[in-house]
This record gives C-alpha cells, structure tokens and sequence, in this order.
C-alpha cells in the first residue's frame, strides 16, 4: 500500500501555494487539493494547463468563478472529508467540478452532492479542463501567461514530486487502490525525464518519485526504449533512476524512490545509492507492511515469500548508508499474538531507520473485510503501543549513532527566529524527521543544500551546526 500514511492523508497534505494578484479581467479557478503526493501531482498538472489557458487560481471558494476539488477515495474517513470539502465549495461558490480518485465512483457523489457541475475520475485532466471551459470560459492573454517552464507547483518550489506510473497490477486484500486507479500504466521513460529536466532547470533540488509501484515500473510497456540525448533507454526503474539521477551533479540534486517493492531487481538500484557521483539517495520507502508470512498471505501481499531480511543485508552490505522507511499495518484481520511477535522480532532484526504502524481499518469494498477474526479495537490500539515503542527505540538508537558526523542537509523553512528546518538525506519531506539549526543561518535560503556537524539527537529529529566552508 503506497498512500496509506496518516500524513499523507488529506488533512495533512501540503497546502498548495498560490499566485496572487490576478489580472481584472482574468477568469478564477479556486483549487481544493485533498489527498495523497500522488493526487497533489495530478493538481498540479490540471493547474499548469489552467495557467497556460489563461485561469487565474486561487485557494479561496468565494472570489473564485468555479471550484476544482480533487478528492481521495483512498479510506472511508478520507472520502467522508472529500464529500464535506465538495459540500463547503458548493455552499460557498455554487460552481463545482469534482475530479480525482473518489471521481472514480460518481454516483457516489451525485447521490449526496446532486448539483455537481461533473465528476471526473483520477488523472482526467481533459475532462477536467472541458468541464472548467463549459463551466467559466478562458480568456487567454498572450503577453502574461506565460507559464515557469515547470508548470504552477503545489509544493514548494525546492522539491517536487515526479509521478512515473499510475495503477497497480497487484490484489492486496485491504486496498481499492487497482479498482480506483486500474492496471500499472507507466508513463515512458524519456517523457518523465523530460519533465524532471524542467523542473531541476526551475530550481527544483529534490525530486520525490512516486508511484503506486515504484519497482513494477515500466512491466506494462514492456520496459519499451527510448532515446535520451543520443542513448536508449529502458522504460525500467534502473535505467530511469540512474538518468535521473545524472539531471545534475550529486551535491546540487537528490532523488529520492519511494513506494519500492523488495522484487530482485531492486538489488540493481543499490548501486547507484552507493555511487556518491549519482544524486539518487542512499534511501528506500518499501512499505512492508507485515513480516509474517501467514498474515502477508492473508493480505495477499506481493513479494510475500521474499526473504526480506537477507535482502535487507545484501543491501547494507553494497551500501552501509542506505536509509530503511516502511510502514506496517497492526491488527489485520487474523493477525495472532504470535504473528505480532513475529513482527517485533522481525523489527529487532530488521532495524528500519523510519517506520510508520497503522491500525488495520476496513476500507468499502476491500475484500480484507469479509476476512473471519477481526482483532477488537482495544488489542488493536496495544499491538500498535508496543509496535510504536520498538520502532522508536530503533530510530533513537540510530539517530544517536549519527551525533558527531558531517551531514549534507537541504533547508525546508527559516523562521523569524533564525532557526532552519532541515532534513538530511534520510528524511523525506511530511514523513520523516528534521534537523534543525539554531544559530548561524544568516546567509541561508529555502532550498539550500549544505553540510552541517550533527551535535544532538531526538526521539525522531536532530540538530546541528553549518560547517565551516
Ligand atoms: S494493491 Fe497492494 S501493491 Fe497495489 S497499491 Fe494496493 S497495497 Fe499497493
């Protein structure tokens, strides 16, 4: 399950960042943004185009000629807060075109929200863009809509997210994600490079690639070839990673994979982590989700019977920095005292640098939910204490183990204080830790990569002070 941390969940994603000061006579799109980095990057690309067609966007419903809201369908709470967001809008504006994941069942909106403009499913952004002219007609001016070549962004502007596949082949028994969002289809290699070439010449310093499944990519194309600057390449996550990975020098850019699945090839990646001349990071997101081998059967995980742990090592072994971030589910249907054992001896074993545990929830239309022995709330709400307690202790120890080394860290904000919020190499943005420096940032700027001396460690976070150059 790719999209499944709480803080990738809509009420934490990152609030998309606007353009002010419209023309008088420019046509207003307002733009709700709900969900996962997935469905952010789809905003972003309905925002680009709006942008080229001469849309003004703003974040506010009440001076806007239409509202776009981009839902997340992904878990039963998340739809209930993407139905209220569709409701404020048309209470506040009148004009709503709903799009996104929960797009993807539209009587499910009609029912509650009849007066909808349209619905659209995730990644239409044609029929999104044909409901806004049939709803608020364009006015395009030539001299001043001229676009960044990166697109409008809703992140800030030193990272983005770079999408490189949508759907998933696989059938986790807990997930609706291929249903919403269908089969793997990858977009071709030279076509996502295009797209992160523009954007490291905006400026962007760290490229997030993300996918429902980073590892599968490129199996529906049949890993096809495509020239890139006078070489073939394969639509494949080696070949990819590592162009990538050469968009600019390794101490001007990272590159960032999540959402990898442990398949063998993943062996060939590890490498380029190790190749401190290539900007793709010494990290891994690979949601594990559990380590029994009877509870990943009852999920139906892919890559069950891969042996993690020995995988894990070979790892560590090409690259003994390789950072380590999964998440794991707690309570599944099923799930007995001795497979959570399992999973905390597991852990012990395993030491993963970045966790995250959730609660197992019964998501409609998930087949896990027909499951027998489902695990009372309250034993649910203790296996995830003690899961919590080991994964923290973990990540304490090994956050320790960095006080006193040399760190390059990027700089996510300085506030009015002076004091930087970092993060290293091993923290990805909204889901890992900071660094944080206190004094000495004079000089400093958003986006900013640098090196720093670690001098303390926190339960999650850490803090440093700038080398001297
Ligand atoms: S079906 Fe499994 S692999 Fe595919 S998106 Fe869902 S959880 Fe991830």
């Amino acid at each position: 399950m790719s999209q499944n941390p709480p803080n990738l969940r809509p009420d934490l994603a990152p609030q998309p960042v606007f353009n002010a000061n419209p023309r008088s006579d420019q046509p207003t799109i307002g733009m709700v943004s709900l969900g996962c980095p997935k469905a952010l990057v789809d905003s972003e690309r309905i925002l680009t185009r709006l942008r080229a067609e001469g849309y003004q966007i703003s974040a506010d419903y009440a001076g806007a000629d239409a509202v776009v809201v981009n839902t997340c369908g992904f878990l039963d709470s998340a739809k209930a807060e993407s139905l209220e967001a569709i409701g404020e809008a048309l209470q506040e504006n009148g004009k709503v075109i709903v799009t996104g994941c929960l797009g993807a069942e539209p009587d499910y909106i009609t029912g509650v929200h009849p007066k909808v403009l349209a619905v659209t499913g995730p990644h239409q952004y044609e029929q999104v863009l044909d409901a806004v002219h049939g709803a608020v007609p364009p006015a395009p001016d030539p001299f001043v809509d001229l676009l960044p070549a990166s697109g409008v962004k809703l992140t800030p502007r030193h990272f983005s997210y770079l999408k490189i596949s949508e759907g998933c082949n696989h059938a986790c028994k807990f997930c609706i994600i291929p249903d919403m969002r269908g089969k793997l289809a990858s977009r071709p290699a030279h076509a996502v490079l295009r797209e992160a070439e523009k954007l490291v010449q905006a400026g962007v310093k760290e490229l997030l690639v993300i996918s429902q499944d980073t590892s599968a990519y490129g199996l529906d194309r049949r890993y096809s070839t495509h020239d890139w600057k006078g070489e073939e390449i394969r639509s494949h996550i080696t070949d990819l990673s590592r162009e990538l990975g050469r968009l600019a020098p390794a101490d001007d850019l990272w590159v960032r994979l999540h959402y990898v699945y442990p398949y063998p090839h993943v062996r060939d990646l590890i490498p380029l982590m190790a190749d401190t001349s290539n900007a793709v990071l010494p990290y891994l997101d690979i949601p594990f989700q559990h380590a029994h081998p009877a509870t990943l059967k009852r999920m139906a995980r892919p890559a069950a019977s891969a042996k993690v742990l020995d995988e894990i090592k070979a790892w560590r072994d090409i690259c003994p920095d390789i950072t380590l971030r999964s998440t794991f589910i707690v309570g599944y249907p099923g799930e007995t005292e001795e497979e959570f054992q399992y999973l905390l001896d597991w852990m012990d074993e395993a030491q993963l640098d970045r966790v995250g545990c959730f609660q197992y929830e019964n998501v409609a239309g998930a087949r896990s939910n027909a499951l027998p022995d489902h695990v009372p709330a309250e034993l649910k709400q203790e296996r995830w204490d003690r899961f919590m307690e080991k994964a923290q202790a973990i990540s304490e120890a090994k956050l320790e183990a960095k006080v006193g080394t040399i760190q390059q860290v990027i700089v996510d904000d300085i506030d009015e204080d002076g004091i930087a919020t970092c993060r290293t190499k091993a923290d990805a943005p909204e889901i890992d830790g900071n660094l944080f420096i206190d004094e000495g940032t004079e000089g400093l700027s958003v986006g900013d990569l640098v090196t720093v001396e670690v001098d303390e460690a926190g339960e999650y976070d850490l803090w440093g002070g700038l080398t001297k150059a």
